[in-house]
C-alpha cells in the first residue's frame, strides 16, 4: 500500500508547533520510503520552540534524533529492503568537498539545514509519520532495540567524535561533569573504550539514574566534586575531563579536577547564555593543559555510534522518559522536553 501524504510537526513561531499534511515525495533511485517510528526532542528542537534559538528559522519542520523502517526502496538501492530498521544520520547533497570528506553538516548546500523544501519547510522532517529519505543519510539498526533507543544514533555519533578528539585511551579515568543525557551518553561511551568513568551530578534523579547504569557517581550537592575526584584518583585528578554542562562552575571545576600535567578537557556542551572561561594562559603552558571543543559529527562517527547501539555497548534504555507522545501531542511534547531535568522526550510517528 502505498501512502499518498504524510503528516509533520512544524514549529510556525516561538511556542507553537503544530500538525500538517503535505504530499509525500516520490522516492528516487538512491531513496527509500522510511516509515518513521520514533523522534526524540534534542535541546536543538527545545531551544528553539523556546526561543532560544530562532536564528534556526522558520518554519521548521525538525527533528533529527529518528528512527524507523524502510517501507519501499528506489530502483538503485542495493543496501537497504523492506523490513530494514535504520536511524537518521546527516545529510547533504553529497556531491561537495564537506560531504565527500564526511563533515556532511558543513555541506556547501545543507539541504536539510540552510535551505528550504520547494513548498517552503526548513529541517529535516524527523516528526513525521513518512519520509522519503537518501539512503546515504541512514545507518542500519538492530531490529531487537526499541525505535526510541535506536533514535539515538546522532547524539551518540557526536560523543563518538569528541571522544576521538579527546582521544581516550583504556585504563584512563575520564571524568564526566553533569549527567544530563549527553553527560550519561558521554559517560556510558568512554566506559565502551575502557576508561574507568566518573560522574558529577546534583539534581537526585539524575544521581540515581547513574548509578542504576553502574557508573561511579559523586553527590555534588554533598561534597566538594574536585576534591571527590582527587581522591578518587590517589590526589593525582583525571586523565581527561568531559564538561556535559554548559556553566561557568563546570567550567572551573574541570580545570582543576583535570590531572596537573597533560590532562585534557573537552567543552561537549554549550549553556545559554555563553558560559565563561577563566585561565590564566600561562598555566595552559606550564599545565601542558589541552582544551578541546567538539560539536556535531563526522559519517564515520555515524557508524561506530550504530555499532555502539547495536552491540549494546552503549544502553540509552535508561535515558528515554517513560511518558511516550503521539505526533498529534507535539506541543505538550515540547513543553515536557523543555521541563528541567527531564532526559530524553520521544515522539512516537506512527502511534
Ligand atoms: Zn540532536
Ligand atoms: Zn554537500
Amino acid at each position: 500500500m502505498k501512502q499518498k501524504t504524510m503528516r509533520f510537526s512544524v514549529l510556525t513561531e516561538k511556542g507553537h508547533a503544530e500538525v500538517r499534511e503535505r504530499p509525500l515525495p516520490e522516492i528516487g533511485s538512491h531513496q527509500v520510503l522510511v516509515k518513521q517510528l520514533a523522534c526524540n526532542i534534542c535541546t536543538t528542537d527545545y531551544g528553539q520552540w523556546l526561543g532560544l534559538r530562532e536564528h534556526q528559522g522558520y518554519p521548521m519542520a525538525g527533528g533529527h534524533e529518528g528512527a524507523g523502517i524502510v517501507e519501499a526502496v528506489g530502483e538503485g538501492v542495493k543496501d537497504y529492503k523492506p523490513g530494514d530498521y535504520v536511524a537518521m544520520a546527516y545529510d547533504g547533497c553529497g556531491e561537495c568537498l564537506a560531504c565527500r570528506q564526511g563533515d556532511v553538516l558543513h555541506c556547501k548546500d545543507a539541504a536539510s539545514l540552510k535551505s528550504k523544501t520547494e513548498d517552503g519547510y526548513l529541517g529535516a522532517f524527523g516528526f513525521a509519520d513518512y519520509y522519503v529519505r537518501n539512503t546515504r543519510s541512514l545507518i542500519q539498526m538492530n531490529p531487537a532495540l526499541n525505535p526510541s533507543c535506536m533514535a539515538f544514533l546522532e547524539p551518540l555519533a557526536t560523543v563518538v567524535k569528541g571522544l576521538k578528539k579527546l582521544r581516550v585511551q583504556p585504563l584512563e579515568t575520564v571524568a564526566v561533569i553533569g549527567a544530563g543525557t549527553m553527560g550519561l551518553v558521554n559517560a556510558q561511551a568512554a566506559r565502551a573504550l575502557g576508561a574507568r568513568v566518573i560522574v558529577s551530578e546534583i539534581m537526585e534523579k539524575k544521581i540515581d539514574t547513574a548509578r542504576g547504569m553502574n557508573l561511579e557517581v559523586i553527590d555534588a550537592g554533598k561534597e566538594d566534586p574536585v576534591q571527590a575526584v582527587k581522591k578518587l584518583t590517589g590526589g593525582t585528578g583525571a586523565d581527561a575531563v568531559i564538561i556535559a554542562v554548559g556553566a561557568d562552575i563546570a567550567n572551573k571545576q574541570a580545570l582543576e579536577m583535570v590531572k596537573e600535567t597533560d590532562g585534557r578537557i573537552l567543552f561537549f556542551a554549550a549553556g545559554y547564555p555563553a558560559p565563561r572561561l577563566e585561565i590564566d594562559s600561562n598555566l595552559i603552558h606550564y599545565r601542558r593543559l589541552e582544551l578541546i571543543g567538539t560539536y556535531a559529527a563526522d559519517t564515520i562517527d555515524f557508524f561506530t555510534a550504530g555499532n555502539m547501539l547495536n552491540t549494546g555497548a552503549v544502553d540509552v534504555s535508561g535515558i528515554v522518559e517513560p511518558v511516550k507522545y503521539k505526533l498529534g501531542d507535539i506541543q505538550k511534547a515540547f513543553q515536557a522536553a523543555a521541563t528541567p531535568g527531564m532526559y530524553r522526550v520521544s515522539v512516537l510517528l506512527n502511534e
